[in-house]
């Protein structure tokens, strides 16, 4: 019954209307690509919070009658996406708490990369926890600086290593942080009637009918209240760590990331790329829905027709979030199928933004064979993961990545495709606007911003926890 506590997740808040819960809601499913396992919101009315979490997408968890009943002027909400494994309802956030302090409630995307050490620590000194991520230690420094510090969240801050955009909600105000590198995006909005908003993607904001007023700042808290927005620091910036994953894959196209707007960075990773590794085709297909937007930035650039060579299913989930290799063969199965006139005959080119453990990419390949393709040269619009993140995104444990062991070549013999390139390092941070030393690559290169304990189990914080079978 093992989970990871690697989250890679979508926070958002919303400071002001009486309707906060329906709004919180809309900008979930604005951000439901960043997580679908389970899906929350808390409100406040001013004195006390409340909070609904769930297993499942946003609607599967919300309906009319729970929103209206949560009643509040004030919101947070949650998506949250661990990798395979159980699915507990007691990890889905937002952390809902009652301490010395009041009441609080947070939302986390990142990882960090000290949890079990912090949580270590507590328990020696006879702390309970209750849920098994990485988040819950944060709530436990809140408490423990309540009272010997003027400011105690800025102050538990200071305790946390690795990535964290967070959004806390207390009964008179929202705290927004992220952390001093930046590791995942996080954005301060005004909805067009006035009120100040936070929210992982811009998608959020444009859902609800908001404008991005600027990013929340490495090392910085920004306060939502009646005031107002008001700042301060709880740590010097450091040189940024921004993911470049986000780009390749992670965020929603429309959204502007990082100063750099998602979509036109795909398009660009995709004409470099064809740039790289020019090839004789017929064709340019993208691998749907991920590989579009470097297929048409591929296409552009070779002057190669771009074609719908295969058509999604749009009513199957990622299929990467099935916990067996059964089940996400048989979903990739029904999810996608070829087009055999588009393709047969034909020498393509597929192009796609990642491959991580290579599996759905050999039955996707082996797809466009049955339905006639004559050659097979894949693109990919980033370059081989050879590395684990510790930073928020769900890379399985690296003696499952492809690229952890095998040269190109040994990979393209296993998916069995005439040519097959990745996307240097290089040409990936070039397609970006910020200098190349400003972005995290380490799942890429290896080489990690901070140090982490590549031994941590990642089931450390299950270890005291109960078998739940529902
Ligand atoms: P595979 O061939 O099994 O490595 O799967 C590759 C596909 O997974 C690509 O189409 C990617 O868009 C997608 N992908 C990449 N990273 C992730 C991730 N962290 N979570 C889910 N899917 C991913």
């Amino acid at each position: 019954m093992a989970r990871e506590a690697k989250d890679k997740c979508g926070v958002f808040g919303v400071w002001g209307p009486s309707d906060s819960a329906h709004r919180v809601y809309t900008a979930l499913f604005a951000q439901q690509h960043r997580g679908q396992e389970s899906a929350g919101i808390a409100v406040s009315n001013g004195s006390r919070l409340g909070a609904h979490v769930g297993m499942g997408l946003v609607p599967e968890v919300f309906n009319e009658t729970i929103l209206d009943k949560l009643a509040g002027n004030a919101g947070i909400g949650h998506n949250r996406y661990s990798t395979t494994g159980s699915s507990r309802a007691c990890n889905a956030q937002p952390l809902l708490e009652e301490y010395i302090g009041g009441q609080v409630a947070v939302a986390h995307n990142g990882n960090l990369v000290n949890a079990a050490r912090l949580r270590r620590d507590y328990e020696t000194r006879g702390h309970i926890f209750h849920t098994s991520t990485d988040t819950e230690v944060i709530t436990h420094l809140l408490a423990s600086h309540h009272l010997s510090k003027d400011d105690p969240l800025a102050e538990s801050l200071l305790h946390l290593q690795g990535a964290y955009s967070l959004v806390f909600l207390f009964a008179d105000r929202i705290e927004a942080v992220r952390d001093p590198w930046g590791w995942r995006p996080l954005v301060l909005g005004k909805t067009d009637d006035g009120y100040d908003c936070v929210a992982s993607e811009t998608v959020a904001l444009d859902a609800i009918g908001a404008t991005m007023v600027r990013e929340v700042l490495p090392g910085e808290i920004v306060t939502l209240s009646d005031n107002g927005v008001s700042t301060r620091r709880f740590a010097e910036s450091q040189v940024p760590a921004h993911c470049i994953f986000e780009h390749v894959y992670f965020a929603n196209p429309s959204s502007s990331v990082f100063g750099d707007t998602v979509q036109i960075v795909r398009e660009r990773l995709g004409e470099v790329l064809a740039r790289e590794a020019p090839v004789e085709a017929d064709c340019v297909i993208p691998m749907p829905d991920s590989g579009r937007s470097a297929a048409l930035g591929y296409a552009r650039a070779s002057e190669i027709p771009y074609r719908e060579g295969i058509v999604p299913n749009r009513y199957v989930g990622r299929t990467f979030i099935r916990p067996t290799q059964k089940q996400r063969d048989t979903a990739v199965q029904i999810k996608l199928n070829a087009v055999p006139d588009v393709v047969s005959g034909k020498r393509l080119i597929v192009v796609d933004d990642s491959i991580v453990r290579g599996t759905t990419t050999r039955g996707k390949m082996a797809q466009l064979r049955r339905a006639g393709a004559k050659e097979i040269h894949l693109r990919i619009s980033c370059p081989p993961i050879r590395h684990a993140c510790y930073f928020g995104v769900d890379f399985p444990d690296p003696s499952q990545l492809i690229a952890n062991q095998r040269s190109v070549e040994e990979i393209r013999d296993f998916l069995a495709v005439d040519s097959l390139h990745f996307l240097s390092l290089e040409g990936m941070l070039g397609c970006v606007s910020r200098p190349p030393g400003e972005y995290c690559t380490a799942c890429f290169s290896g080489d990690y911003r901070i140090s982490v304990d590549k031994q941590v189990n990642k089931l450390d914080l299950e270890r005291n926890q109960y078998k739940m079978f529902t």
